[in-house]
């Protein structure tokens, strides 16, 4: 499997990726959660990154091709899901190139359509997992024990980029520049459109029912 996932901040893209790995064994690679790594160890690229993560802006894009490089080559043969790049045009077209080198190139784009007014209400009432990465919702999908992961028991945390105004900017970025991934793809006529509206495991069948067959 060789897919990209597309939608706006808090479509539901990372809860879907992991549930994708989970269900077919392919790697998950966010360029968010490498990022986040990257700055919660302090590395050179954390710190070079922090404030404009903090500010919802792009990461250079050679950052993140570089990243994305590397893990692509580890991919195991199951393939893997892209959640989070690419961004914008010039990081797909990179993408398009890296993958025809290698004769694999991409079988789809799944883009997990939402609501706008939808999409701050979740993003405000995300909660994560540090130490297994579970994802809950305070309004949707909250977890048994407030504030407390369901599978590992460690105490959620909030993004810092998840404050209402920092979510604001990463929107309008989302709209300028990589919104237009969706025309990307859909001239390539590797575009699935899913709607993300409903509960996580509804969205996950319908996008497993409309992913292509075979590897
Ligand atoms: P995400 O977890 O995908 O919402 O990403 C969180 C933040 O990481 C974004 O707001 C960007 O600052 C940065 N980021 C993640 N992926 C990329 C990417 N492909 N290109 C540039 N910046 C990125």
């Amino acid at each position: 499997m060789r897919i990209v996932l597309l939608g706006a901040p808090g479509s539901g893209k990372g809860t879907q990726a992991k549930r994708l790995a989970e269900r077919f064994g392919v790697a998950t690679i966010s360029t968010g959660d490498l990022l986040r790594a990257a700055v919660a160890a302090g590395t050179p690229l954390g710190q070079r990154v922090k404030a404009i993560m903090e500010a919802g802006e792009l990461v250079p894009d050679a950052l993140v091709l570089d990243l994305i490089r590397d893990r692509l080559a580890e991919a195991g043969p199951r393939g893997f899901v892209l959640d989070g790049f690419p961004r914008n045009l010039a990081q797909a077209e990179a993408l398009d190139a890296l993958l025809a080198d290698q004769g694999l190139p991409l079988q789809a784009a799944v883009y997990i359509e939402v609501d706008p007014e939808e999409i701050v209400r979740r993003i405000t009432g995300r909660r994560s997992c540090p130490a297994c990465g579970a994802i809950y919702n305070v309004y949707s999908s909250p977890p048994a024990v407030d504030g407390r992961c369901d599978r590992c028991g460690a105490e959620l945390t909030q993004r810092s980029d998840d404050n209402e105004d920092t979510v604001r900017n990463r929107l309008a970025v989302y709209e300028r520049q990589t919104a237009p991934l969706v025309e990307h793809y859909r001239k390539q006529g590797r575009l699935i459109t899913v709607s993300g509206r409903g509960d996580p495991e509804a969205v996950f069948e319908a996008l497993v029912a409309a992913l292509p067959k075979g590897d």
